[in-house]
């Protein structure tokens, strides 16, 4: 195990997206954010628990009127998904004719966003746009047009910067990758 390298439970991992690099991306996605919704008051929903940190620290980044509410979803046992959607903490905030930006830490499969997007789709928000910090393309099977990817990501399992494999790893300040 070399210095850029951590063992979580029985799997190692590899140092993959270096703190400074998020940093810059968020730096990045926040002012894309603040561009092209200028003049508009936006409310972003992020997804937990994985969009924690991204969230918070893209929306200290936000300087338009802005709030910010969550949602609980769990699709993932170890480091595969279940396929499965369940709501652990549901939708409180009224959202009808609201412009809203969904938070999501990573894009997989797209059964969560999709989940996600389907659920304001019914709650007559006026325009949804959406967030992820990463995106892995190969395994990315919706048609849904995700606005702003802050990296995209081979099909590999990554933790950390709010990420678990099995409940640990998310208070990493870097991103790191599966080791096979
Ligand atoms: P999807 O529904 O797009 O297949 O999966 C999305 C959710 O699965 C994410 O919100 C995240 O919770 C989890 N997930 C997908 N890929 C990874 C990964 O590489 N690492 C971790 N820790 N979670 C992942």
């Amino acid at each position: 195990m070399t210095a850029s390298e951590i063992q979580i439970h029985d799997k190692l991992f590899r140092e993959y997206i270096p703190e400074n690099a998020l940093h810059d991306k968020v730096v990045e996605l926040a002012g894309r954010i603040n561009i092209d919704f200028a003049g508009k008051e936006v409310i972003f929903v992020g997804v937990l628990n994985g969009s924690f940190i991204f969230a918070a620290d893209l929306f200290r980044r936000i300087k338009l009127k802005a709030r910010i509410t969550f949602i609980k979803l769990a699709s993932y046992a170890g480091t595969t998904s279940s396929g499965e959607i369940r709501e652990l903490i549901g939708w409180n905030e009224d959202l009808n004719g609201k412009s809203v930006i969904i938070i999501e830490d990573i894009v997989d499969t797209g059964v969560t966003l999709e989940h996600t997007v389907d659920n304001l789709i019914i709650r007559n928000v006026k325009e949804i746009s959406i967030v992820t910090l990463l995106l892995k393309p190969e395994a990315y099977r919706k048609n849904i047009h995700i606005d702003y990817v802050g990296f995209e990501i081979p099909n590999d399992f990554v933790v950390g910067y709010g990420l678990d494999y099995d409940g640990e790893g998310r208070n990493l300040p870097a991103v790191y990758s599966l080791v096979p």
